[in-house]
């Protein structure tokens, strides 16, 4: 009966092993015919000054407009692209849209700063990531001052010196670092001094319990301060209140990004947003 049990219990496992890998196939297939046919957009959502409310830039947010399953969000396929080997060419094709939509921006004469990319952890460790990027600036006429690339704080302190490298070479094409979700990655700091990187971005779940919370309050004070004496421009990212905006105005972080602000959206709203001017006046009504 034991025997039995084992053999139920093995095949069980074998059959929930299947699925679940069976499940992964068909989302890279899935991704593979998305890439194909065209199923993925940006949505572009605002950094806005903190104080006047002027929309700074914007980060490029992937999504999938899946035929049936309708918008899915990067977290439910990005890290099924990094499994697969699909993460370059989504990467490639990121950035190759950001680039035509920094060129449409351009004609159309909207000017608002930079737009910001989200590269992953391996999309980085690809040899292609600097020459994707050099083709598309190329391509579309992207000047290295319009654009920036989000690494999270994990994939710089990993293999320092392969990244050391890849920083150098991002570096020398001109283009600006930013870190995302600064704070949850290790703790050392050391990579900030070596990076360079022009700009942090506070982690959400470091500005979700402020005002009241007082060890997020000491934290996100100390990282400002900390970036303002290195000379690195600091985001806050999910604010979602007012009484966030007034701490985080109040200890001198400059630049705001979240939902009190505006949602990611479909160019074309953005644009609306940037044509409209402030972002402020326009939450607070
Ligand atoms: P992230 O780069 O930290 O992006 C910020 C995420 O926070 C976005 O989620 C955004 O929609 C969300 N967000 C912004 N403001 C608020 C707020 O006030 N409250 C809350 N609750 N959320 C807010 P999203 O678009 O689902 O993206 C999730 C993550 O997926 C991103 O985190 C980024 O790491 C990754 N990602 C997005 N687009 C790309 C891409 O094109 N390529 C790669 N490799 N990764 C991407
Ligand atoms: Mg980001
Ligand atoms: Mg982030
Ligand atoms: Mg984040």
């Amino acid at each position: 009966a034991a025997k039995r049990l084992g053999r139920a219990r093995h095949s069980f496992f074998r059959s929930e092993f299947n699925s679940q890998l069976q499940a992964t196939l068909r989302l890279e297939k899935e991704l593979q015919y998305a890439l194909l046919h065209d199923e993925f957009v940006l949505h572009y959502q605002p950094l806005v000054a903190a104080v006047g409310g002027t929309v700074l830039g914007c980060e490029a947010l992937i999504r999938w407009m899946h035929p049936v399953r309708g918008m899915v969000p990067p977290l439910q396929f990005i890290p099924a692209a990094e499994q697969s080997g699909l993460i370059s060419e989504l990467g490639n094709w990121t950035v190759r849209a950001a680039c035509a939509q920094i060129a449409r921006w351009k004609a159309a004469g909207l000017n608002f700063g930079t737009v910001a990319v989200n590269v992953s952890a391996l999309e980085f460790r690809h040899h292609r990531l600097v020459d994707t990027l050099t083709q598309a600036m190329a391509d579309f006429g992207v000047q290295p001052d319009e654009l920036e690339i989000e690494l999270t704080e994990s994939v710089l302190m990993t293999d320092t010196e392969t990244t050391q490298r890849i920083v150098e070479r991002l570096h020398a094409l001109g283009l600006r670092l930013v870190v995302d979700d600064f704070g949850t990655g290790y703790s050392s700091l050391a990579y900030l001094k070596h990076l360079r990187p022009s700009k942090i971005k506070i982690d959400r779940s470091f500005v979700r319990d402020l005002p009241a919370d007082e060890d997020d309050r000491v934290l996100v004070r100390a990282i400002v301060q900390l970036a303002r004496a290195l000379g690195i421009a600091v985001v806050a990212e999910g604010v979602e209140t007012e009484p966030q905006r007034e701490f985080l105005c109040g200890i001198g972080c400059t630049a705001l990004q979240g939902f009190l602000l505006a949602r990611p959206q479909p160019a074309a709203e953005f644009e609306l947003i940037v044509r409209g001017g402030l972002l402020v006046d326009a939450t607070r009504s």
